[in-house]
């Protein structure tokens, strides 16, 4: 909702614009993000042809500070010195600006009162649009207002006040800080590595579309396909506290055997919960087609030398 408020809000203000979410995982609680993009000389007839996500961001806003302490959930990826960040938080701008040992500007965005339960932190996606367009320093209050009435108005007229009144409280909050945020240099195209070629299993179809109405056929559906990163449990690290990791993982992917915990990556969707829970840290997370080079690698090892791969 931030992204799709602050894109409108870009378009009004005369700018070509792309706003994307990631949800990442299928899951509930696991980190999602959401892009925007925008370009200068939309009058001219400008397009952006970039279609992916964006990789040197000019301003990040973290609405949860807790992703921070997360490595997976990348929330600082891409950054550089000119990047400014925002973070929703109840600590201290020179408290972030230590523990991340950050070199750019670091802002902080006050977030709310204390609440007992997670589930019952307000929304802060207006929140968060209206403190990004005003450091961006390119929309005026109008286009803000403007944006949300547009993105809101079918939730009717209490939500959409509601949300004016935090995206305007958030703009002001910044105004010291407003037009922070510097262009970028632009990349050439020419620049970027195009992504490597990704083989997928086919499976039978009998398996691939299970018949939905059929009980108990879900284990069936490997959705450890949909991963892009993959844990990886080191277990001389492993204080065996099983029933931490076992017990939060979301899709029940993670069994115990013995008092080992053992993924089971047919059904692991790489939300990376258990990586961000490891008391020792003993989970760590690898891009899956990494994984998938190595495991050809060792199959292909294995086959030259006559060993069982299992046994390498
Ligand atoms: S939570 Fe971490 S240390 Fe504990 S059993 Fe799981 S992998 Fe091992
Ligand atoms: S094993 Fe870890 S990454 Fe995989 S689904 Fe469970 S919590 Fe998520």
């Amino acid at each position: 909702m931030a992204s799709r408020v602050l894109g409108t809000a870009l378009f009004r203000s005369g700018f070509t614009v792309q706003d994307a979410p990631k949800y990442g995982a299928e899951r509930r609680g696991a980190p999602i993000f959401s892009t925007v993009r925008a370009a200068r000389g939309a009058s001219e007839g400008e397009t952006i042809n970039e279609r992916g996500i964006i990789h040197r961001p000019d301003l990040v806003v973290v609405a949860d500070d807790t992703l921070l302490a997360i490595p997976a959930a990348g929330t600082l990826q891409g950054i550089d010195p000119d990047t400014v960040v925002l973070v929703n938080s109840r600590e201290s701008a020179d408290t972030w600006r230590h523990r991340l040992n950050l070199q750019g500007e670091l802002l902080i965005l006050p977030a709310g009162s204390e609440v007992e339960d997670r589930a019952d932190l307000p929304h802060i996606g207006a929140t968060c649009a209206g403190a990004a367009a005003c450091l961006l320093g390119v929309i005026e209050p109008e286009a803000l207002t403007t944006a949300i009435d547009e993105e809101l108005g079918p939730l009717g007229e209490e939500a959409v006040a509601e949300n004016r009144e935090n995206a305007s409280a958030a703009f002001e909050a910044m105004i010291a800080h407003r037009g922070i945020v510097t262009e970028g240099a632009a990349v050439p195209a020419k620049d970027y590595e195009p992504p490597a070629w990704v083989e997928l299993p086919v499976d039978d179809a009998s398996i691939a579309a299970p018949d939905i109405r059929a009980a108990a056929n879900s284990v069936q559906v490997r959705t450890g396909l949909w991963r892009t990163l993959r844990p990886v449990i080191d277990y001389d690290l492993c204080g065996k506290c099983w029933w931490v990791c076992s017990t939060f993982c979301p899709d029940s992917a993670i069994a115990v055997e013995g008092d080992k915990p053992v993924i089971d990556y047919d059904h692991c969707k790489g939300c990376m919960v258990c990586v961000g829970i490891c008391p020792p840290h003993a989970i760590g997370s690898i891009p899956e087609y990494l994984a998938q080079q190595r495991e050809q690698q060792t199959i292909e090892e294995g086959e030259a030398d006559g060993t069982d791969p299992a046994d390498r």
